[in-house]
């Protein structure tokens, strides 16, 4: 049987797994770290670097790197790194290209397919571009899941047996994503879904850095745009103070100089939990509004929930923990490690799909998260008037789903109706999403209200099918809902093609790369009796690394590791 790998494409932090042996287990990268960040670099030589590496090189050269495009996922933004333009699209390919290079070693043999994982709350169009980013990386998309219906699989997995409520909560780098479902022997039901796309834990490093700023009298929106290097650098000190702020009162967060550096000349500003926690409320007011929707939507009360669970690194700040156990009135469970159970339930998925025999007793239903209909005119005092909205699928429908309305065209003699599709809430499209547009040609001349029949299919990796036919022809006008994402077999080819071209900085060199780094970070914190032995060994390490003859690196690498372990600055090498 081929392996079917489940990956957690994440905004800040992306992770692989595979089912084996009846267990989920998840796959290192090169470096031997589960959690690959999310961040594509491309290198003066032209190549590649994804994950730490390209971390790194953003502090250094921001410019040259890229990092929270999953953000992006279905838009039309695009970046330029080194001349280079790039969307979305193919930023996430480099990723999942990686994680795919990475599972191919472990598992020793060729991976192409995939289970990738999106939040709930991504439209069309932004599965579409995940499903496409994961072809463009040479991964056949078996399926699209949500995260935390992934999560719940995980949970699901370990705990068949189990009979509540229960809700999952995700807050990733970016996103946030509320998800209720009912658990009853091995079944599980997702009863509704509701979330925000732009709201993470990056938002709350935002949130530090922006009150740092404000602190030395710098106004953090002007110095993004005029300092990038210190802002890079004081996002990554900020970072660092926000998972502190997890198990101290207090941090001291040093502010950079205007160029990235820092030392002992720098502001440092000291900032406590209870800070934190204040300057977070704007944030937390904003989750409460899909908490809410989501127990409004299944019709509980916060008491009927059973379980909370906790997925997504941000979850681990105390203030959330908090905030949940006030919302929700039962203390969060997060026994398994929130980084992780997104990818391990991606590879249950793929277990479900492989009919492994370890999950032959779970069933599992998933539901549509957006409420999607068509614009319609309404006849309103004698008038008609253009711009209103008819939902197809209400929000929160079990999908599976196809579904049929009929419309009527509204003047005499219509032989063209073009139906518009939408997702949203609101009563008029101006406030929903476009999503795309289907076309019925062939409506006979008569008088305005013949009927035209509009049929949406939405499928279990969450893709809409639009079809639209007049009540007795045989021709049906089929829209599977485009976006600027789709594309046409030749131009899906090309984009393979020109992705391929792009070359990844070598696997082994990504280790040195990583040791490289390190060891230039370390300079700046030994004691500065040690700093002139430290800085040869790493001016000896560079030097051979582009020397090409292993000896000398051998010998170069060796001596510059046994430096950093004598000196009290072990490097990991895991
Ligand atoms: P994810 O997309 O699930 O990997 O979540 C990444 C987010 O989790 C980032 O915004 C991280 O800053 C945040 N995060 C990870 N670990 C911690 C921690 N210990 N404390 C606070 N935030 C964390």
């Amino acid at each position: 049987m081929t392996n079917i790998i489940g990956i957690d494409l994440g905004t800040t932090n992306s992770l692989c797994a595979v089912f084996q042996n009846g267990q989920p287990r998840l796959i290192p990268n090169a470096l031997g770290q589960l959690l690959t960040p999310s961040v594509v670099g491309i290198l003066e030589s032209g190549e590649v670097l994804v994950g730490a590496a390209a971390k790194e090189l953003a502090v250094t050269s921001p410019e040259t790197c890229v990092a929270r495009f999953k953000q992006w996922m279905g838009s039309d933004r695009k970046v330029t790194l080194r001349n280079r333009e790039l969307t979305p699209v193919e930023l996430s390919s480099f990723v999942l290209r990686s994680l795919k290079e990475d599972a191919e070693r472990f598992l020793n043999g060729q991976v192409a397919e995939a289970v990738i994982t999106v939040p709930a709350y991504f439209n069309d169009g932004q599965r579409r571009a995940t499903k496409m980013a994961g072809s463009l990386a040479g991964l056949k998309v078996r399926r699209i899941i949500n995260e935390p219906t992934a999560a719940a699989l995980t949970y699901g997995f370990h705990d068949k047996k189990a009979e509540k409520q229960l809700v999952v909560l995700d807050l990733g780098g970016g996103t946030f994503d509320v998800t209720l479902m009912e658990v009853f022997d091995g079944s599980l039901e997702i009863v509704a879904t509701a979330g925000e796309n732009f709201l993470g834990g990056e938002e709350f490093t935002d949130r530090l850095a922006a009150e740092l700023c404000k602190r030395i009298g710098l106004p953090f929106e002007q110095a993004e745009l005029t300092q990038p290097l210190m802002i890079a650098r004081l996002r990554q000190n900020c970072e660092l103070a926000k998972r502190t702020l997890a198990d101290s009162d207090q941090v001291v967060v040093r502010v950079p100089n205007k160029d990235g550096s820092a030392g002992s000349e720098s502001a440092e500003v000291q900032i406590s939990r209870h800070e934190f926690a204040r300057l977070s409320q704007p944030l937390l007011d904003r989750l409460q509004r899909p908490i809410h929707k989501v127990l409004r939507d299944a019709n509980l009360t916060p008491e009927q929930v059973d379980e909370v669970i906790l997925v997504g690194g941000a979850t681990r700040m105390p203030v959330l923990q908090q905030f949940v156990s006030e919302q929700l009135a039962c203390q969060p469970r997060c026994e398994l490690n929130p980084d992780q159970v997104v990818a391990l339930g991606a590879a249950v998925q793929a277990a479900l799909i492989q009919d492994d025999a370890a999950v032959e007793d779970m069933v599992m239903t998933d539901v549509c998260p957006h409420t999607l209909g068509v614009e319609v005119v309404k006849e309103l005092g004698g008038q008609l008037r253009d711009g209103y909205y008819t939902p197809i699928i209400h929000r929160n429908t079990t999908i599976p789903v196809s579904k049929e309305q009929t419309l009527f065209t509204v003047h005499p003699n219509q032989t063209v109706v073009n139906i518009a599709v939408y997702q949203g809430e609101s009563r008029r499209v101006a406030e929903n999403v476009r999503l795309g547009q289907v076309s019925v040609n062939n409506v006979p001349l008569g008088p305005a209200g013949q009927p035209i029949v509009i049929r949406f299919t939405y499928d279990v990796n969450g893709i809409l099918e639009v079809e639209a036919f007049m009540q007795d022809s045989k021709e049906r006008f089929v829209t599977v809902i485009s976006t600027d994402h789709s594309m046409t077999d030749e131009e899906l080819e090309e984009a393979q093609r020109r992705m391929q071209a792009f070359k990844f900085y070598p696997r082994d060199d990504i280790r040195n790369r990583h040791l490289l780094h390190y060891a230039e970070q370390t300079v700046g914190e030994v004691n500065p009796l040690f700093r002139d032995q430290l800085e040869s060994a790493v001016d000896h390490f560079e030097t051979a690394m582009s020397a090409g003859d292993p000896e000398i690196f051998d010998t170069a690498r060796t001596n510059l590791l046994s430096c950093l372990a004598s000196l009290g600055f072990p490097f990991d090498q895991a």
